[in-house]
């Protein structure tokens, strides 16, 4: 019954977001992949725009990675632009252009894991899946009173439930809206750090509510193991600029940002001394009079310094990549958001 008040809650808030108009296994692989790490909000302002240049899997296919990059620009984390053109490409290569309509399918194809597979099918084709993410894991966790710890052993033990049909039984209305519904409620009132419980249409029959512990789930995990995974990053970001025309050079497959320009990059100091991405600062640098600002990246917790350098100085910090020059005019959306960043604070101090 809950569950049913549930989808209708969310069948009148929410079906004016863009990607529910009209779906498609299409559209919804790139609504999901434009979802991932990005806010309903910013979403919003792209979907509808982002469709309409690469209305199809050929189109996107084979564009090319400028004008993807264009028209990926907002949504940040430009890697996910590049795994949705090359989960296109494969599956217009391999699939001769027809999309796959099994999760088991999907998963195959390089790019596409459990989460992203399962949206498709449950929504893109109103199929029985479940998409678990860490939004869903906490609405079911919470919901069923699951005492799992959060992450990836809960989401495992939730789809376990799920094909074992011992959660959602006897479910006989759309998966669609069933995942879609979750999804809602995991951004809006059942969220991680507030749950709206008095307002929830599951709340009748929510296990955390009946024992008003929402925020007990899901399971926290172990301190030390979180302490673990986060680190500390000290970056030195060095401008030289000449004119219009910043040095930058081209992200490799295996870095951060891959196929993105980044100004010359050094590491000052971090707490993960296995990290290869930058090559390390050895030179003394005065770093007390240089503007700062904080970034972040997977579980790195970055600091930036800028130098402001030219040539000759460059060389003497040790930096050996190639570099080129870049005109950052009318190259920003091809820039990494930090280099931009650092851009900007140089620019605007001397204007
Ligand atoms: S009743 Fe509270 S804990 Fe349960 S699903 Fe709703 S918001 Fe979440």
């Amino acid at each position: 019954m809950s569950l049913k008040k549930l989808i209708h809650w969310s069948q009148s808030d929410f079906k004016e977001l863009p990607w529910r108009k009209k779906r498609t296994l299409y559209g919804t692989l790139v609504s999901e992949i434009m979802l991932q790490q990005t806010t309903v909000g910013t979403v919003k302002n792209h979907y509808e725009k982002f469709l309409q240049k690469f209305p199809d899997l050929q189109s996107l296919a084979l564009a090319s990675e400028e004008d993807l990059l264009i028209a990926w620009k907002g949504l940040g984390y430009y890697r996910r632009a590049r795994n949705l053109k090359k989960i296109s490409e494969h599956i217009f290569q391999n699939h001769e252009g027809k999309f796959p309509s099994t999760v088991e399918e999907l998963q195959l194809i390089p790019g596409i894991g459990p989460y992203t597979s399962n949206a498709i099918i449950a929504i893109g084709k109103d199929a029985r899946a479940l998409a678990v993410d860490a939004n869903l894991e906490r609405v079911i966790a919470r919901y069923f009173g699951l005492k799992v710890e959060k992450g990836p052993k809960l989401q495992k033990y939730i789809l376990e439930l799920f094909h074992a049909n011992k959660i959602f039984t006897d479910f006989k209305l759309s998966y669609r809206a069933l995942n879609e519904a979750l999804m809602d409620l995991g951004r809006t009132y059942c969220q991680a750090r507030k749950a709206s419980c008095e307002l929830c249409p599951l709340k009748m029959d929510c296990v955390a509510f009946k024992q008003q512990s929402a925020l007990k789930y899901p399971l926290e995990k172990n301190i030390k193991d979180k302490i673990k995974e986060e680190h500390d990053l000290h970056l030195l970001r060095i401008l030289v600029i000449k004119g219009e025309k910043i040095l930058a050079y081209k992200k490799s497959e295996k870095e951060w940002l891959s196929g993105q320009f980044e100004v010359p990059t050094l590491i000052i100091s971090t707490t993960d001394k296995k990290l290869k991405q930058y090559p390390m600062l050895d030179v003394q640098v005065d770093l007390k009079e240089l503007t700062r600002f904080k970034t972040g990246i997977t579980k790195y917790k970055i600091l930036n310094s800028i130098l402001l350098a030219d040539q000759t100085s460059l060389k003497k910090l040790g930096f050996k990549i190639k570099l080129e020059w870049r005109k950052f005019s009318e190259d920003q959306a091809n820039l990494s958001t930090a280099s931009l960043k650092a851009l900007k604070y140089i620019l605007d101090k001397n204007v």
